[in-house]
Order: structure tokens, then C-alpha cells, then sequence
């Protein structure tokens, strides 16, 4: 299925007119701004790209689904994983750099007071703030109840203390969600937190050099230090206690999609690198393509890409229609990484050594696919969800929560006629 401005047929039941265009243009900012960078960032892992993220910042992308009232596109989650999907394909760093904000993006909408939107969502919409959400901790990874940053009360200001890592985004952002404890030991954690609204120059905010990471180069996930950083009361991002609902829904609701998407492009690259490595690689008078054994793996893999494309697009659908789908989101996020990651295996081992000369680009996709099985639940985390689904025992359903709210994105219009 080679790289098209037009969507494949699969996705019709799920895309509007709007969505295509939107796919087009999307195609179109890939070949002409991201895809020539592309070695350039891989080259150097040290760097962070900041030209991308200003060109997309101003198609507007990070507001993509922003209301319209706060200066939005209100274009929902399929128009989202739109745009990260297909810019994926070129670039997992890219895409990276676009889902990490677009997380935060969420918390903001359905969590923040009105002052709040109306302050920071038509600078996020413009292009002027890019935001980051800090969540996890040097002691803190995927038990969020373990967070150790502190929020003191003090007057009426909060006085924050602690360490975030593998903040996505965090060199870019101007406006950081953060989650720290505002509760004594013994409070449980579904009370103990509290999500703040942190701006980029508030005294004792400091950041972590960027490091080098074994993909997605160019994209910053690094580290937001603490230190004694006072913020005014009215920076609290829902109420006070609700710190692990406002991580938990915007994980839930942006995260888990978001990084489905990421792997979506990886994963479509990997297939389209593979066939045409194989229709060219001379074998006994024809093609190695040609061959049964090698169309049985490129078949597997292609198949894989189908089941990750549908149910990927399938649930944000779904998301977009108000209906409960959080199982769905989370099992597309899964097996989304899970079923790229085995083409990635499949694709290296079909290029033979080839796949291990320095300048093979799969090495970059089989890189960046290692980034997708942490960030918005590891695997672990994502079966014990399904598990709790399976068992009828399955948590809050963010997305039935969420669904009659007013700060919800537009709903999918009629699809487009076949
Ligand atoms: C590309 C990328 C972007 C990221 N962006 C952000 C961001 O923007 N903001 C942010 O806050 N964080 C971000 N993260 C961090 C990410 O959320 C964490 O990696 C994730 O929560 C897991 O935490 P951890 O890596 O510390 O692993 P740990 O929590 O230490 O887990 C290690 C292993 O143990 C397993 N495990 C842990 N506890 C259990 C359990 N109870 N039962 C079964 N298995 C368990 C895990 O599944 C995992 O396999 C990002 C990470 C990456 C790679």
C-alpha cells in the first residue's frame, strides 16, 4: 500500500470530506518540509527540532482539537490521529513532538475554568505556547500513586518541589501540566494529587539537558526540576485531589491515541520500505518478492498493518461519536505497538544485512518503534485494563464521562459519501 495523498478505502466508513483534505495536507507538509530533515535529524540525536514544530504551530495543528471559540480547529480525534499518522510515516520524532502537546492540550479543555481556556488555549491554537505534561518521576513510572513531587499551600500560592523525566516536549513547551502530591501519607492516591498549571518562567523551573535517546531524534522527552516554584492558586488544572483523574482521562482519551497513531506510521513504513526492497532485490532471474516463503512474511505483515490501521481509526471514531470506547483505545494502543513492533523484526530480518549497514533507514524505524510501549501505559498496564474489561470489574469510562461535555470536541460529521 504505497504512500498516497488519498486515504485507502478501509478508512471511508470513518473520514469526511474535511478529514481528506486534511490527510492531503498533511501528506503534503511531510514531503516538502519534514521528509528533507529527516537524515539530518537522525544524524544528530543531541539536537532538537524546532523548525517543525513552528511550521506545524502555525497550520494551526496544536489546536486541532481546541474549540472553535478558543481560535481552534474543533476538528476531533480522528482529524488528530490524521495528522499524526500520516506525518508519522515520514517522521515518529515529528509526530512525537506533535502528540506530546496535543496530551496536555486535552487536560486543558475538559479540566481547566474558563479563565483558564480563555488565557492559554488561543496562544496554544496560535502557535505561540506549545504545552507538555509532567507526570512521571525518577521513582514514579506508571504508578502514578507514587508521585513524590510536593505542592505545599502557603498564603494563596502553592509551593512546588520535585523531579518530572521523560517529559515529552519539555524544551518546547512554554506552559507544563504537572502533577504533584498535595496530600499527608495515608490519603489514597485517588485524592492525594493535584494537576497545576506551571508557566515556563516561573523562578526554580529548570530543565534537564537534552540527551540523546535510542529513537525518535529531534524529539525531546527529558527532564522539568522543581525547586520551591510558586504559583498562584488559580493555577490548580481541575480541584484540588483530582490530579490522577486529570492525568488518568488525559492518558486515556489523547495519550493512548496519540501514540496508536505514532506507531501507525512506523508501522506503514516499515511495509512500504520492505516491498520495495524486496520487488528490487535481484533472486534467480526475478525478484525476491517473487518468492512464496517472503510473500507469506510481507503478507503477514501487511496484514498486521490492516488490523492496526482499522482498529486504530475505528476507536477514535468512536471517541469522536461520544461513545464509551475506552477499552478500545487503550486495546488500539496495544496491539498497535505490539503488531508494528513484530513487522519491525520481520522487516529487518527480510532486508538481511542489508538491515545492519549504518545508512539502512529501517534502523530508524526499528528505533523509534521502541518509544511507543511505555509513554501512556506500558503493555502491563494496558492488559490489566482489558483485563478489568474482560472481568466487567473495568475503571471509569473517560470517554462516557467526558461525553456530553460542552469542551468536547465537534462530533464527526456524516461520512464521506463512498
Ligand atoms: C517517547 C516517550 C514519551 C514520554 N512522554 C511522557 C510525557 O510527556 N509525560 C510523562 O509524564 N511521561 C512521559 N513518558 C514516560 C512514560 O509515561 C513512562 O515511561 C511510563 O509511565 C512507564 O514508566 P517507567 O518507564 O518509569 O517504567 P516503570 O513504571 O518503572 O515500569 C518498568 C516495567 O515494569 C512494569 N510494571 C511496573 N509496575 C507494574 C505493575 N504494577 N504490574 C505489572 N507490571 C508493572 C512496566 O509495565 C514496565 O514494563 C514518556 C516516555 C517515552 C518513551
Amino acid at each position: 500500500m504505497p504512500t498516497t495523498d488519498t486515504p485507502p478505502p478501509a478508512l471511508r466508513p470513518y473520514l469526511t470530506a474535511a478529514h481528506e483534505q486534511l490527510w492531503a495536507e498533511a501528506e503534503e507538509f511531510a514531503a516538502d518540509h519534514v521528509a528533507r530533515r529527516v537524515s539530518r535529524m537522525e544524524a544528530a540525536p543531541r539536537k532538537l527540532e524546532r523548525e517543525l514544530p513552528r511550521l506545524m504551530s502555525a497550520r494551526g495543528w496544536f489546536g486541532v482539537t481546541i474549540p472553535e471559540q478558543y481560535g481552534g480547529m474543533a476538528a476531533g480525534h480522528v482529524a488528530k490521529t490524521v495528522l499524526i499518522h500520516r506525518v508519522g510515516v515520514v517522521s515518529a520524532a515529528v509526530a512525537a513532538i506533535l502528540q506530546a502537546t496535543l496530551i496536555p492540550v486535552g487536560a486543558l479543555c475538559h479540566w481547566g475554568t474558563v479563565e483558564q481556556k480563555q488565557r492559554w488555549l488561543p496562544k496554544v491554537a496560535g502557535g505561540t505556547v506549545l504545552m507538555s505534561i509532567a507526570v512521571t518521576e525518577p521513582d514514579a513510572g506508571g504508578h502514578i500513586g507514587g508521585i513524590q513531587t510536593v505542592a505545599e499551600l502557603a498564603g494563596d500560592e502553592w509551593v512546588i518541589t520535585g523531579e518530572k523525566i521523560h517529559i515529552g516536549n519539555v524544551h518546547l513547551a512554554g506552559l507544563h501540566v504537572v502533577v504533584a502530591r498535595t496530600a499527608p501519607p495515608g490519603v489514597s492516591a485517588s485524592q492525594a494529587l493535584t494537576a497545576f498549571l506551571v508557566e515556563n518562567q516561573r523562578e526554580g523551573l529548570g530543565k534537564g539537558m537534552h540527551r540523546a535517546r535510542l529513537g525518535l531524534h529531534g524529539f525531546s522527552a527529558g527532564r522539568l526540576i522543581l525547586d520551591r516554584v510558586r504559583i498562584p492558586a488559580a493555577n490548580v488544572l481541575g480541584e484540588v485531589g483530582q490530579g490522577m483523574d486529570v492525568a488518568q482521562s488525559a492518558s486515556v482519551l489523547y495519550g493512548r491515541p496519540n501514540l496508536t497513531a505514532v506507531s501507525l506510521g512506523i508501522h506503514e513504513a516499515l511495509v512500504e520500505t520492505t516491498a520495495q526492497f524486496l520487488s528490487s532485490r535481484p533472486r534467480y532471474g526475478g525478484y525476491l518478492s517473487e518468492h512464496p516463503v517472503i510473500q507469506d512474511r510481507l503478507g503477514e505483515m501487511q496484514g498486521r498493518f490492516q488490523t492496526a490501521l482499522t482498529t486504530a481509526y475505528g476507536a477514535v471514531h468512536l471517541l469522536d461519536n461520544r461513545v464509551a470506547c475506552d477499552h478500545l483505545l487503550v486495546g488500539a494502543k496495544l496491539t498497535g505497538h505490539q503488531l508494528a513492533a513484530q513487522s519491525a523484526r520481520d522487516a529487518m530480518e527480510l532486508h538481511g544485512a542489508r538491515a545492519l549497514d549504518g545508512d539502512c533507514e529501517l534502523q530508524r524505524f526499528f528505533r523509534d518503534i521502541q518509544h511507543t510501549y511505555s509513554p501512556a501505559g506500558t503493555g502491563e498496564f494496558q492488559r490489566i485494563h482489558l483485563a478489568r474489561t474482560a472481568l466487567g470489574t473495568g475503571p471509569r469510562q473517560w470517554s462516557e464521562h467526558f461525553a456530553s461535555e460542552a469542551a468536547w470536541s465537534q462530533p464527526t460529521p456524516d461520512p464521506a459519501p463512498a
